[in-house]
């Protein structure tokens, strides 16, 4: 008997539904109930995998190998719902369902239309992203629907939750508005109106909106609650301030629990209830990032670095790690191709006490990577670099210390006289580039006393992957007679998944993406030893610089 929860967003896009269907999973789960968590998104993509993240920011992958919207990253980061193939649906991957359909005459002699067949359709997707992971039946299934009420694209997902409450018995769904409170400086005001017109929108359509999540810059008094709950027919302790948070956005499922929106969800959908949402390790996680001093400087030099979005786990992952390691990681986001051509362009470096490369698509910027990388293997900066990220090192590595004048990777470079990465041979005649690559959770197994080995305290891990290049086996012999280790290999297909250097004090790359997995009170274990290593630098780098001024 799962109960279901619709989350909407109004008035403006960017208002952080994401993070709020996420918080609100996460404060049903810390109430000893179990979730799931779905995202429609109204786009005609079949997946985010073929837009650019400069448009879409991150693709978020799972374990089963889905490329999907970066919310998901919320989802798993603050829950432990299990996410899957039907935890995104998007327009286009609904529509390509019922065309296959239509196609193959499964509704021979009918006109198919919007509503049945395609909100039949999405009403289908809700229930698959029903998922649990170990058996225990999901109490709450959480679908955030993407988009602004009042656009085109989101009206048939919107008809279709409608149509899903009414089948269902009264009471058994929840529908959660996420609005803005604007406030006026100039009148030094807070305005409703834009929430009662989106609210008005959701009930043109036959949507009753049953709890307004209000995201606000200053309080919101009993008033304007009182307000609001009057011109939007929503009861007023239904109407649930958000404010910005003050330091972090795990903030926010802390404030919606003091809000009380944990005990109106379980007492309106007549859950079982513990009585207790239980935040403790949550509170001091909070107050151990309110009292951090120490910082720790990373640089970030990636092709997307004008979207914060684009880079969203990876930056996410840098801040559980700072967490655990008691400092604060700033960044220093530097784009690719400004390192590009003369040496004194690594000045953009210069202070950061680690680098992170991160993967990308494309040819634009490489070359700084590559740069970026030697300067920090000749320094003893800490690194790590992630899928095309580790691709670079392996190229860096192969042209500057093995002597192979112009390796590349094929992606880049199809002539190259020496491809140390490269593509598989089953994978050389194809032509699509939508789900083409690599995706999803691969096993790999790491050689005893490594650095990788060490981080994991494990011979056997999984990773998430997503790439269509690879280590080139042809080179694996000039490379294990250098004193670049290749430590983790991916024991089913034979591929180098991990190198490092071990002379160096902290050099790593990856060809799979371990952001994905990283959560607040359990960083990843790379980027935790990477942030270790970066503030371990920082104070050597520091008594360095003292002892350099005692002798000046
Ligand atoms: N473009 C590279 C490949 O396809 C790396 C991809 C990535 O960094 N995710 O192999």
């Amino acid at each position: 008997m799962t109960k279901h929860i619709f989350i909407t967003g109004g008035v403006v896009s960017s208002l952080g539904k994401g993070l709020t269907s996420a918080a609100i999973g996460m404060i049903l789960e810390r109430r000893g109930l179990k979730v799931s968590m779905q995202k429609l998104d109204p786009y005609i993509n079949v997946d985010p995998g073929t837009m650019s993240p400069f448009q879409h920011g991150e693709v978020y992958v799972t374990d089963d190998g889905a490329e999907t919207d970066l919310d998901l990253g919320h989802y798993e980061r603050f829950t432990h719902a299990r996410l899957s193939k039907s935890s995104n649906f998007t327009t286009g991957k609904i529509y390509s369902q019922v065309i296959a359909k239509e196609r193959r005459g499964d509704y021979l002699g009918r006109t198919v239309q919007v509503i049945p067949h395609i909100t039949d359709a999405i009403k289908e997707a809700i229930h698959e992203g029903v998922t649990s992971d170990d058996g225990r039946p999901v109490d709450v299934a959480l679908t955030e629907i993407g988009g602004t009420v009042g656009d085109i694209e989101s009206l048939p997902f919107l008809e279709a939750a409608r149509q899903f409450a009414i089948d269902k018995p009264r009471g058994d769904v929840l529908f959660v508005h996420l609005t803005l409170l604007p406030y006026l400086r100039a009148s030094g005001e807070m305005k409703t109106k834009p929430t009662q017109q989106s609210v008005g929108k959701l009930r043109e359509i036959g949507i009753m909106a049953d709890i307004l999540i209000c995201r606000t810059e200053q309080p919101m008094t009993r008033e304007m609650a009182q307000k609001i709950s009057m011109f939007c027919n929503v009861r007023s302790e239904a109407v649930i301030e958000e404010r910005d948070v003050e330091f972090s956005i795990y903030e926010v499922p802390t404030n919606l629990v003091r809000a009380g929106l944990d005990k109106l969800i379980v007492e309106r959908l007549g859950l079982p209830d513990a009585g207790v949402t239980r935040m403790d390790d949550w509170a001091i996680m909070l107050d151990d990032i309110k009292r951090t001093k120490d910082s720790v400087e990373i640089a970030v030099v990636g092709k997307y670095i004008e979207l914060h979005d684009a880079y969203k786990s990876i930056y996410e992952a840098l801040s559980h790690s700072g967490i655990a390691n008691h400092c604060k990681v700033v960044l220093r986001k530097v784009r690719a191709e400004d390192l590009t051509g003369a040496p004194e362009k690594l000045a953009l470096l210069e202070g950061v006490h680690g680098l992170v490369v991160p993967g990308g698509f494309g040819e634009r910027g490489i070359e700084g990577k590559i740069q970026a990388i030697r300067w920090a293997r000749e320094k003893g900066v800490p690194f790590f670099g992630i899928c095309l990220g580790m691709q670079c090192a392996v190229i860096e590595y192969a042209r500057n210390v093995l002597g192979l004048e112009g390796a590349h990777t094929l992606e880049h470079s199809p002539h190259t006289q020496h491809p140390v990465i490269s593509l598989m041979p089953d994978q050389e005649n194809l032509h699509e580039l939508g789900g083409t690559m690599r995706l999803g959770a691969f096993r790999c197994a790491l050689e005893q006393d490594t650095l990788a080995h060490r981080l994991y305290g494990s011979t056997m891990i999984s990773e998430r992957h997503r790439h269509r290049y690879e280590f080139n086996n042809d080179y694996r012999a000039i490379f294990e007679s250098s004193k670049m280790k290749l430590s983790g290999l991916n024991p089913e297909r034979n591929l180098v998944e991990i190198v490092e250097l071990p002379e160096h004090p902290f050099f790593i790359g990856v060809q799979f993406h371990p952001e994905f997995k990283s959560t607040p009170l359990i960083p990843q274990p790379i980027f935790k030893g990477f942030v270790a290593a970066a503030l371990a630098h920082s104070r050597n780098g520091g008594r360095e610089r003292v002892r350099e001024r005692n002798h000046a």
